[in-house]
């Protein structure tokens, strides 16, 4: 059987990925777990997320799926902060006998759900059409991402993938700060990575994979494998570890990323890879978020942004300049496209007017006086008209991404990225 969950948490507390990892123990009294539990990242600009947009999956042999989804019923009752108005849970509970009737049509349900935006009554009716066994809590929104975790975990080879290790903090620590031996995470980082990443920020002096909202997580560890996450996870020096649990997971990868050609295309609360050339120089607004505007082939715009939370990566989209070719990855709100990695694929060259220089000694010459062109008095040269010469950009094509403090769950850092025909610049 697999269980799908999601939307169990508030703002206050409590993680869908906690619950996951309590029932991945509990149902072992029911049967057997069949494979890693999944942690799908779903549309990053959801406005009815708490946090990432996850959701969990569970796979389970078992004679007793009756008693399996009263268990996990009852635990989401116990557990979900059912006060918060966001919170709307929802689980999804799917027999072995239709997992091949259900692969596909779930596929693109997952596609759905981590590209576009889905309506509850989409998620209802389909679990109904499909006679799918399921609970949803109050609105029943978290049937949606419980759905598409359902799809992931039917559909393994279907998408590319990561490994988290997450783990949890006592339960009586809840809400308090968290006692961690920051150095650890920089030697585990030193360590493991590339095959780690978003440990910490080397850049920024930040550590970004511990959390500080009141959830039961003590640090996740994001790794291209289960024993790589492993072994960084074991150098952590930290206060008690609870329990942890090691998800199969779709971050890291850019699934949620829609290749387009033309800024017509582009709707809000999607996300894309748009390629188009700097048509407007990038501005510094208050609060030092850092806006440029990009032009298509129609000559469409839009307007590009690299907001403060993304730190040093502000000052290299500080020198762009328009003309460069760009290919560009992020979500689109509110009109604007938030970067989270840039390629620069050709730099336009930019030129400066300036005096000529003499043929014998090599200086600048001086004005021979308004309207009379320039001299060089010692050398005895002159010339009629100033030069243009190239400046040089301080900037080089390549690919470039957000730092790891400021990185979306569902961005394929490029520590992960395996081009050849470009130079990559991953940030640290
Ligand atoms: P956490 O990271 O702590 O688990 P969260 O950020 O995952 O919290 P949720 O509590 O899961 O946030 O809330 C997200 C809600 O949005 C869920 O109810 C989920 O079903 C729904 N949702 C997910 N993807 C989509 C989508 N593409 N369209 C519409 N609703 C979605």
């Amino acid at each position: 059987m697999i269980i799908g969950i999601d939307d169990t948490d508030s703002n206050e507390g409590m993680c869908t990925t906690y619950l996951g990892a309590l029932l991945l123990e509990e149902l072992q009294e029911y049967g057997n777990i069949e494979t890693l539990p999944l942690l799908v990242r779903l549309n990053p600009t959801i406005p009815y997320k708490t946090r990432g947009n996850a959701a969990v999956a569970l796979k389970l042999k078992t004679d007793f799926p009756e008693k399996v989804i009263a268990h996990v019923r009852s635990r989401i009752g116990e557990f979900a902060r059912m006060d918060c108005e966001k919170t709307n849970p929802g689980a999804v509970f799917i027999q072995e006998k239709d997992y091949e009737r259900l692969q596909a049509l779930l596929m693109s349900f997952l596609e759905e759900a981590v590209k576009e935006v889905i309506e509850i009554k989409k998620a209802k009716d389909l679990i109904s059409e499909l006679g799918i066994a399921s609970k949803g809590f109050k609105n029943g929104r978290g049937l949606i991402g419980a759905l598409a975790a359902c799809g992931a975990m039917l559909n393994p080879g279907k998408w590319d993938f990561t490994f988290e290790h997450l783990a949890y903090r006592e339960k009586e620590r809840w809400g308090t700060p968290r006692d961690v031996d920051k150095e650890s995470f920089f030697e585990a980082d030193r360590k493991t990575y590339p095959e780690t990443w978003d440990t910490v920020d080397l850049a920024n002096r930040l550590v970004v994979c511990v959390s500080h909202s009141a959830d039961p997580v003590l640090f996740g560890i994001r790794g291209e494998s289960q024993e790589i996450v492993n072994k960084a996870a074991a150098l952590i020096r930290a206060e008690p570890v609870e329990r942890f649990a090691v998800y199969r997971t779709n971050q890291g990868t850019d699934m949620h990323l829609i290749p387009v050609q033309s800024i017509a295309e582009i709707r809000d609360m999607h996300s894309y890879r748009l390629e188009g050339k700097v048509s407007a120089a990038p501005k510094t607004l208050e609060g030092g978020h850092v806006i440029f505007a990009v032009r298509d082939r129609k000559g469409a715009e839009i307007d590009c942004a690299a907001f403060e939370p993304t730190k040093n990566f502000r000052s290299l989209i500080r020198k762009l300049v328009p003309g460069d070719l760009v290919s560009l990855s992020g979500s689109v709100t509110s009109g604007t496209l938030n970067i989270e990695k840039i390629e620069i694929k050709a730099l336009a060259q930019i030129y400066r007017e300036e005096n000529p220089k003499c043929p014998r000694c090599g200086k600048h010459m001086k004005s021979a006086g308004k309207g009379q062109g320039f001299r060089c008095k010692k050398c005895e040269t002159s010339s009629l008209s100033k030069v243009r010469s190239e400046i040089n950009r301080d900037l080089e094509a390549g690919i470039y991404e957000v730092p790891p403090c400021a990185r979306r769950h569902l961005a394929k850092p490029l520590a992960r990225e395996k081009r050849q025909d470009v130079r990559i610049f991953p940030s640290r």
